[in-house]
């Protein structure tokens, strides 16, 4: 379900006919030996298409509007080769309506002393054609990315990267579409908000649908399909039944699976990528979902545990922008406040997603204070060490907000013998108490994505492309 299409990146120079048609003969093979170069590196999640020289305002137009009806093209990148006179550029840009990176480069990443003369600087005037073409961005307040620096360094390469990871994410993001297994949480306010804004301003489809219909789901699962998860399952963890009898034990394995296979059946058939549930809601569950979602979230889908539709939505988005690489639903579960030890301790009661596990998880099955149920089965894991960052969305009457800080992650200090969850820890870069005092101010809620492989500067870009907050807590 995680599956993207196999999105591309166009790529254009600017250029003018004052310098005669050599020079832009000229400008066009040093433009493909940049998208030769580039998608050469083995570094791009997603190729570069050249599509030519632009020098015309028709031109440009024309080039920008097949760009808005390609489904494939997820963003629009452009060099500004030569002097190329940006009011021919107005039109074009305008109708733009995916992300833009301006490469800001020159071809030759030195000035050639020896051999300079007019014809090199008639072809080569990316230093204030740079600054022409930015100029009419920035008039026109485009949310665009610009990337400087020579084409071949790597640090370049980088950052072109980084921002077509976000590119796609902002493309995928008007394909989000949660399902929200009953409302949220009695009496919370934190994951409340505007449906219809998130659609409008983020591309988010927000629906409901009574528990009661997944229970017809879950109730006609065939004991065969079960059988096969259970096998994989097997495989792919430990099970450890601890205090209970093998046939306790196998029963709430069983049933989590047979939500499992339930919830993803549902989703598939009404073309859902994200999903809610809400411990207040389970009429006809035996379980609250906890091994069930636990899987789905490996397997690519958003959640939101109770009911919080926003994180859900938004850890679908960042798992398309990390390629499900350890980006995951997470809550602020317990503090660690003495000097030198200062730490958030990450987990939720059931639903931590277990590509952060440093271990083999295990499937263990434990009582549950709340919702009133049975016993539900969850996979245990210890969380990983590493660079990450942390990040939350909040909804205010004026707009979104999304709130993030960077995060030194490390594994709990020792075991919890009577706390059965998977544990991450980490502490915010700038210092928990800094940290965590801004978080608080700007209204970020307790539930996060924390991913090991998204960049702080990458959720600035993001917020950038949908033009909403951001709070950078740094
Ligand atoms: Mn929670």
């Amino acid at each position: 379900m995680l599956n993207v299409k196999d999105y591309e990146f166009w790529f254009v120079a600017g250029s003018q006919h004052l310098y005669g048609e050599e020079a832009l003969k000229a400008v066009e093979k040093n433009t493909k030996e940049i998208a030769d170069y580039l998608n050469g590196t083995g570094k791009l999640p997603y190729k570069i298409v050249f599509k030519g020289v632009m020098t015309t305002a028709d031109g440009i137009t024309q080039f920008m509007k097949d760009a808005n009806y390609n489904d494939n093209v997820a963003g629009v990148m452009v060099w500004a080769h030569t002097f190329s006179p940006a009011k021919n550029w107005i039109r074009g840009t305008k109708l733009l309506q995916k992300p833009l990176l301006h490469l800001a480069t020159q071809y030759l990443n030195k000035i050639p002393y020896d051999t300079i003369d007019f014809d090199y600087m008639n072809l080569h005037q990316s230093a204030h054609g740079d600054r022409e073409y930015g100029y009419i961005n920035s008039r026109l307040k485009l949310n665009n990315k610009i990337v400087y620096g020579h084409w071949q360094d790597e640090e370049t390469t980088a950052e072109i990267a980084a921002w077509q990871d976000v590119a796609v994410a902002y493309n995928e993001s008007f394909n989000i579409r949660v399902c929200r297994f009953g409302d949220t949480m009695r009496d919370v306010a934190c994951t409340e908000g505007d449906k219809v804004e998130a659609q409008i301003k983020l591309g988010w489809t927000v629906d409901y649908y009574p528990v009661g219909d997944l229970v017809a789901y879950v109730d006609a699962v065939a004991e065969a399909d079960i059988d096969a998860e259970y096998a994989k399952l097997a495989e792919a963890y430990t099970l450890n039944p601890g205090h209970n009898t093998q046939e306790h034990f196998e029963h709430c394995v069983r049933y989590q699976l047979r939500e499992y296979i339930a919830i993803k059946k549902f989703l598939e058939d009404n073309g859902y990528n994200a999903f809610c549930t809400n411990f207040q809601t389970l009429l006809g569950l035996e379980e609250l979902p906890g091994l069930a979602a636990q899987l789905l979230m490996r397997d690519g889908y958003g959640f939101g545990a109770e009911g919080d539709w926003k994180l859900a939505a938004l850890t679908r988005l960042l798992k398309v922008m990390s390629h499900n690489d350890r980006t995951v639903f997470m809550e602020d579960y317990t503090l660690d406040l003495r000097k030198g030890h200062e730490a958030i301790l990450g987990a939720h009661m059931l639903e931590v997603d277990p590509t952060i596990a440093s271990d083999k998880p295990r499937v263990e099955v434990h009582p549950l204070g709340i919702g009133d149920k049975d016993d539900p089965a969850r996979l245990v894991f210890t969380g990983a060490e590493g660079d990450g960052i942390d990040v939350t969305i909040a909804d205010f009457r004026d707009g979104f907000r999304l709130i993030s800080y960077p995060v030194d992650c490390r594994k709990p200090e020792a075991e919890t013998p009577h706390l059965p969850v998977a544990k991450q820890l980490w502490t915010p870069k700038c210092g928990l108490k800094k940290g965590s005092t801004e978080w608080i101010k700007a209204g970020g809620e307790h539930h996060t994505v924390l991913s090991f492989t998204i960049t702080q500067q990458q959720i600035v870009d993001l917020a950038t492309m949908f033009g909403i907050e951001m709070v950078d807590i740094q």
